[in-house]
């Protein structure tokens, strides 16, 4: 009796669920993906909320080839916190086609941000050929003053509404990361403060050492113009972005966060930021538990698997798994591998790093 009941039971649970409308429409509600989100494990350090951003995006506004509300919706799936809708003020081949000025793409896709409680952060790309080349305006308030003849002209209009100015790809299109006299101007004057250290598939190491040695923020982005699914697939292959730790999950947090270069680079597994912040969320990360004198289960709680060398021993900390390690000593030094400080560079740490 009682198994009938719960099979009666399930069968009313599966029937609502194929049928949601009505007699004459059936929903299949499992089909739908648009309300399901991928979460991306990366844990607060020191106080600070990583937020995982994407601060270089293109829509049909300037030559990408999706609405600007898509960009809010493949962010949100998957998982990131902001982006910033970046499309080229020069540069619009659509121009003809559709209507709205320079903000219209921000504004469609902050309308449905805020549908989805997704920040999106108002920002344009000032196009030019090397030697100056492409930068990002970021937290603009409106980029039609920017379209100016004058690239440097652009810069200080985007400046005065409190713009935060990112240098893009150094090393597209000619495959050279060259620090040219205009660029070193623009830094020792404050008015370039983050450079993409990677772009859309591609990183430039010696960038490394631009945002070590001028103190600006490491940044990771897709620049994408086609479809995030098309371009960098599903399952395990995950989109660039820049992790930024905020005081708080807000708009304004980022911007004060990455104009005090609080932010980490992530692409492909690598990251790229400062050795303060690289070791804190590796401390962050990992978990030890002390089973004897000799043994330790060490657990990594993030989604970056981390490695790590000590003279001729590799220890690998696989995302989300947990691993038996034999203790070295407490001054052991290791360099983690995939964690970039300069330009062939990297991360050191010892086991007296770690709270065990
Ligand atoms: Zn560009
Ligand atoms: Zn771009």
């Amino acid at each position: 009796m009682k198994k009938v009941s719960v099979f009666l039971m399930l069968c009313s649970v599966l029937s609502l669920q194929a049928q949601l409308r009505n007699n004459d429409v059936y929903e299949v509600t499992e089909m739908d993906n648009s309300r399901v989100r991928s979460e991306i494990h990366i844990p607060d350090i020191d106080g600070y909320k990583t937020l995982k951003c994407d601060f270089h995006i293109h829509t049909v506004f300037s030559d990408g080839k999706v609405w600007p509300d898509i960009r809010v919706a493949e962010a949100w799936q998957e998982g990131l916190d902001a982006i910033a809708i970046t499309d080229h003020i020069e540069y619009r081949p659509n121009k003809e086609t559709l209507k709205g000025d320079l903000n219209e793409s921000y504004k469609i896709a902050k309308r449905a941000g805020d549908a989805t409680g997704f920040m999106v952060i108002h920002g344009t790309e000032i196009t030019r050929s090397k030697p100056l080349g492409h930068l990002n305006a970021l937290f603009i308030s409106d980029a039609m003053p920017l379209d100016v003849e004058d690239p440097l002209e652009a810069i200080e209009k985007a400046l005065q509404q409190g713009a935060f100015i990112m240098w893009n790809h150094p090393g597209w299109p000619d495959d050279k990361s060259t620090l040219y006299p205009v660029h070193e101007e623009l830094i020792k004057a404050g008015k370039i403060h983050g450079v993409e250290v990677f772009n859309y598939m591609e990183y430039y190491p010696v960038t490394f050492d631009w945002s070590k040695n001028n103190n600006l923020a490491f940044m990771a982005n897709t620049d994408i113009h086609g479809l995030i699914n098309t371009d960098y697939g599903a399952g395990n292959k995950i989109r660039p972005m820049t992790l930024v730790l905020a005081k708080e999950r807000s708009v304004e947090s980022i911007k004060e966060a990455l104009f005090a270069k609080r932010s980490i680079a992530y692409f492909h597994g690598e990251l790229a930021g400062k050795q303060e912040h690289l070791k804190a969320l590796l401390k962050a990360s990992v978990k030890i538990r002390i089973i004897n004198e000799k043994r330790a289960e060490v657990t990594n709680i993030s989604d970056i698997t981390y490695r790590a060398v000590s003279g001729n021993n590799l220890y690998i900390l696989p995302a989300n798994k947990t691993v038996l390690l034999t203790i070295p000593g407490p001054e052991t030094v290791f360099t983690v591998e995939n964690c970039h400080t300069g330009n062939g560079e990297k991360l050191t740490v010892t086991v007296s790093d770690f709270d065990i």
